[in-house]
């Protein structure tokens, strides 16, 4: 496969990327008890470091707790292990994927209470997630017929590998259908988010983003976002919005670790704006990529540069 280095980090040691293997009745590949992060190293001025690592670190704790998981290792040790899965591979730049997962417990769906994770973080080289040409050109994107999940159903606030196959389904529709990539509304018919990417819309010079109720991952990169957007002047709104908003929008972009800021160009095949990336989804996208060269000042400590392990 592409994504893959020489090294990785498996319960708590480096080992041969192919030496990492667990058993077929692994209880995560029957139930999906798995929870997990993105998190990109960039090659910045500062040298390789890692995009808000601390914060993705939080959420995959965050993750695990909901899910009332043990997990064997320390916050400081997850964040060594980052650390080190990159390092030792000798990455200048970086996906990285911590994955907390329930192994060899037995088949009962309730794990035993004392049971313990096993835990890997893999790192490895992957450009841009819908192809480096859709950071300018934008994307077509359909509102799929899946639903996002509903709130009382799985939490789509725990990145855990079972959401996944909701994420699946409004992505291979729209894919199918012809189109780069779907959005999903939620269980009230309100827009929620894409297969693995938050929302944006632009219109009238305000930049809105569907709230946390409305069954979406809260990206980091959403919040990352909201940020630069406010820092730049811009009024950053978090409001319920209905499918045909996206229809008569000036502009709309995605953001996610994978994805980073991609336009998009058209929704069920309606021009939005121009048919081409906006000036603020462009203003939006330098301000993001300004902070890896130093170009745009990080005043909050996103970048946490790697130590040589
Ligand atoms: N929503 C979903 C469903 C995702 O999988 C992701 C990617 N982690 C996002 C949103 C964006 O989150 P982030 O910016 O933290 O990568």
């Amino acid at each position: 496969a592409a994504t893959q280095s020489e090294l990785i980090w498996f319960n708590g040691e480096i080992m041969p990327w192919q030496n990492a293997k667990v058993h077929v009745m692994t209880h995560a590949m029957h139930y999906g008890t798995s929870v997990f992060e993105g998190i990109r190293i960039y090659d910045t001025h500062l040298g390789p470091a890692g995009f808000r690592l601390t914060d993705h670190v939080q959420r995959l704790f965050d993750s695990a707790k909901i899910y009332r998981m043990n997990v064997p290792y320390s916050f400081d040790q997850v964040m060594q292990a980052c650390n080190d899965s990159v390092m030792s591979n000798n990455l200048p730049s970086a996906y990285i994927r911590p994955l907390i997962f329930l192994g060899d417990v037995g088949m009962g769906i309730t794990p035993p209470i004392d049971a313990q994770c096993d835990m890997v973080v893999a790192a490895f080289a992957w450009g841009a997630y819908l192809g480096e040409d859709s950071m300018d050109a934008g994307v077509d994107v359909a509102v799929t017929s899946w639903q996002r999940l509903a709130p009382n159903t799985i939490p789509t606030g725990a990145k855990a590998g079972g959401n996944y196959l909701s994420s699946l389904q409004i992505s291979t529709e729209a894919k199918r259908n012809g189109f780069d990539e779907g959005i999903a509304l939620d269980t009230n018919g309100l827009v929620s988010e894409g297969a693995g990417a938050n929302l944006f819309v632009v219109k009238n010079n305000k930049i809105y983003t569907p709230p946390a109720t409305a069954a979406i991952l809260k990206g980091i990169t959403r919040d990352t976002i909201m940020m630069l957007a406010k820092d730049l002047g811009y009024e950053v709104i978090e409001e319920a919005m209905a499918r045909e908003f996206l229809y008569v929008a000036d502009e709309i972009f995605m953001t996610g670790t994978a994805a980073e800021i991609v336009p998009v160009r058209s929704v069920d095949r309606i021009e939005v704006g121009a048919g081409k990336r906006g000036p603020v989804t462009k203003q939006v996208q330098s301000s993001f990529f300004g902070l890896f060269n130093g170009e745009t000042e990080d005043k909050w400590g996103w970048l946490e540069p790697l130590k040589k392990s």
